[in-house]
């Protein structure tokens, strides 16, 4: 019998993990769990709630009072917060820039990696974020680091936001992600950083069929290796 693995991918922002890792799941049949809507989510929930974003106890009771849950509309991942669709207003500016500040916060992660650990359990799992081969399934059968140029990642996330109707100067998103990346990089919890094991692949010239064709063969291969342990 076929086992389902966990797949783990990590990158910065613009490294177009979120769209590979989707388009994977998709393809091999299993669940795509995106971990940085979580975060998202959550940043969401405490703007709306004006709760103090500098008083990290008050942070972490917000973030342990909400729900948040995916469900799936044809090849699109729905976030709900509290049973509200928030799927939109999650990819907002405003919450790329305070995210940071939430995602640091230690309490605030052991809530999440708790229900993304949960979310794996059974695998079949293809999860996506900045600390998931590091910390949140150090065990994954296969994981890989996606990363690509600064100047290629901006262009893709200034394309992504006017999609969405929000246009920005080349260099405001450019310095953005560069904010968000430092910042990521650089905290002291779960840091994003490649587990020693993972699969690196830079992106900067390939397109998202290459990066998925990339993923799905190598989770194909370790799916017959299980296959064959197992006979
Ligand atoms: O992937 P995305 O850009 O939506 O992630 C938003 C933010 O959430 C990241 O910049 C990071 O601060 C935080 N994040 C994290 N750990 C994860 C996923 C996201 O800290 N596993």
């Amino acid at each position: 019998m076929k086992r389902k693995l966990t797949i783990a991918i990590d990158g910065p922002s613009g490294s177009g993990k979120s769209t590979t890792a989707r388009m994977s799941a998709q393809k091999l049949g299993y669940t795509y769990v995106d971990t940085g809507a979580m975060y998202r989510a959550i940043t969401l929930h405490i703007l709306n709630n004006n709760v103090p974003m500098k008083d990290k106890s008050q942070v972490v009771k917000a973030a342990a009072e909400v729900q948040i849950q995916f469900t799936r509309t044809g090849d699109r991942l729905e976030v709900l917060l509290d049973g509200k669709n928030v799927t939109d207003k999650i990819r907002e500016p405003h919450i790329g820039k305070a995210v940071g500040l939430v995602s640091e916060i230690p309490g605030v992660r052991a809530i999440l990696v708790n229900l993304q650990r949960s979310l794996a359990d059974e695998g079949g799992v293809v999860m996506e974020g900045r600390d998931i081969g590091t910390r949140v399934l150090p065990n994954a059968d296969l994981k890989f680091f996606l990363d690509a140029d600064i100047e290629e990642r901006a262009h893709r996330r200034q394309s992504q936001l006017a999609e969405q109707g929000v246009e920005l100067e080349y260099e405001t998103v450019k310095q953005e992600l560069i904010d968000r990346d430092t910042r990521d990089s650089e905290r002291d919890e779960s840091p994003l950083r490649a587990a020693d094991d993972a699969i690196l692949i830079d992106t900067t010239n390939l397109s998202i069929e290459d990066q998925v064709d990339l993923i799905v063969q190598r989770v194909r291969e370790k799916e017959a290796q299980e296959v064959t342990l197992h006979e």
